[in-house]
């Protein structure tokens, strides 16, 4: 073995840093750091989750040969592909027929097998993507169903890996910590590692307007959910890996603000991030901004703007969807002059 190297790719996941943002959080009285996790091998937080997934499998007689199911389109298919291919699983994702051919592209790439169901039919019926992962999971002998919002596995992975990581290159040394709220995992995870530690730390999540957990939060109530444009955050149902009890706020965010952030990010920080990073720091901010006070605040960010590039980093598609009217544009004349 050579010195230094090692042993496989999945080795790699984790150990990410924690940089402060200094252009775009300039005249606050809080500091903001951020978690990188979009540094991460296959491209999010959800390496963390994909590893946790597997071992509690594992532990639950799934074997090298076997095939893992999940019902993704996003990050936690990617990560899953990633650890599949180098310990020598089959992956089966079954997604809506609503999802970009470049995600399904991703994942084959990886060796998985994508599965493309209708997007308008109910959750019940037998051709929705929930209902014909769970059948494939079924069917399939040395299978397994990820599951990741039901799966305590989830959580869990939060609790056993991205908080002691934090707790660590921090010495626990920050008053909040911001993270945007999709299957709640990380939030909900890292929450109680923290919370244990000391109760202080106040946990804020960030949520989409068009998403339930704010109004749930705020005011006890279900309001009808409606569509929304940032990925991976907020949710029209309650996962049972969401822990809302545990949450001191929720700080609501739209996508305009979303991604105007995710291109300050990368322009004035050179922080390269998904549109649901934008969104944990637009959140992280107005929190500051209300608060007004001298302390560190933490913010999760969980993928990279490579996948975004064709939406949040392109003029037009900002401008057509109404998220884009004062700001220069990138790589306008006005930029380059
Ligand atoms: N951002 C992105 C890009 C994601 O894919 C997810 C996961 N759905 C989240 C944020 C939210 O993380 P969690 O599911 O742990 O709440």
């Amino acid at each position: 073995m050579m010195h230094g190297a090692l042993e496989s790719i999945t080795q790699a996941v984790g150990h990410t840093p924690i940089v402060r943002l200094n252009r775009v959080a300039a005249g606050l009285k809080a500091e903001i750091y951020v978690k990188c996790e979009y540094l991460n091998p296959g491209g999010s937080h959800k390496d963390r989750l994909a590893a946790n997934l597997l071992r509690r499998a594992e532990e639950n007689g799934l074997r090298p040969g076997g095939t893992i199911v999940e019902a993704t389109s996003g990050n936690t298919g990617a990560s899953l592909a990633l650890l599949a291919a180098v310990r020598g699983y089959k992956c089966v994702f079954v997604m809506p027929d609503k999802m970009s051919q470049e995600k399904i592209q991703h994942l084959r790439a990886f060796g998985a097998r994508v599965v493309v169901c209708p997007t308008a039919v109910e959750a019940d019926d037998p051709r929705s993507y929930y209902k014909v992962s769970r059948r494939i999971a079924d069917e399939t002998p040395n299978s397994f169903y990820a599951n990741q919002y039901h799966n305590p596995a989830n959580p869990e992975a939060h609790y056993i890996s991205s908080a002691p990581e934090i707790w660590e290159q921090t010495n626990g040394d920050f008053d909040a910590f911001v993270a945007g709220m999709g299957t709640g995992g990380t939030i909900s995870g890292c929450g109680k590692y923290f919370k244990e530690r000391n109760p202080n730390i106040q946990l804020v999540g960030v949520d989409p307007v068009g998403s339930l957990y704010y109004d749930f939060v705020k005011t006890g109530r279900v309001t009808k959910p409606f569509s929304y444009k940032v990925e991976g955050i907020g949710e029209d149902f309650f996962p049972t890996t969401m822990n809302l009890k545990i949450i001191d706020d929720v700080v609501r965010v739209d996508d305009k603000e979303c991604f105007l952030m995710t291109r300050d990010l990368t322009r004035l920080e050179g922080l390269f991030v998904g549109g649901s990073g934008g969104a944990a720091v637009a959140g992280a901010i107005k929190y500051a901004k209300a608060r007004d006070r001298a302390e560190k605040i933490l913010v999760f960010l969980c993928d990279g703007g490579g996948k975004y590039v064709s939406k949040i980093f392109n003029d037009d598609w900002m401008r057509e969807n109404g998220f884009l009217d004062d700001q220069p544009g990138l790589g306008t004349v006005r930029d380059i002059l």
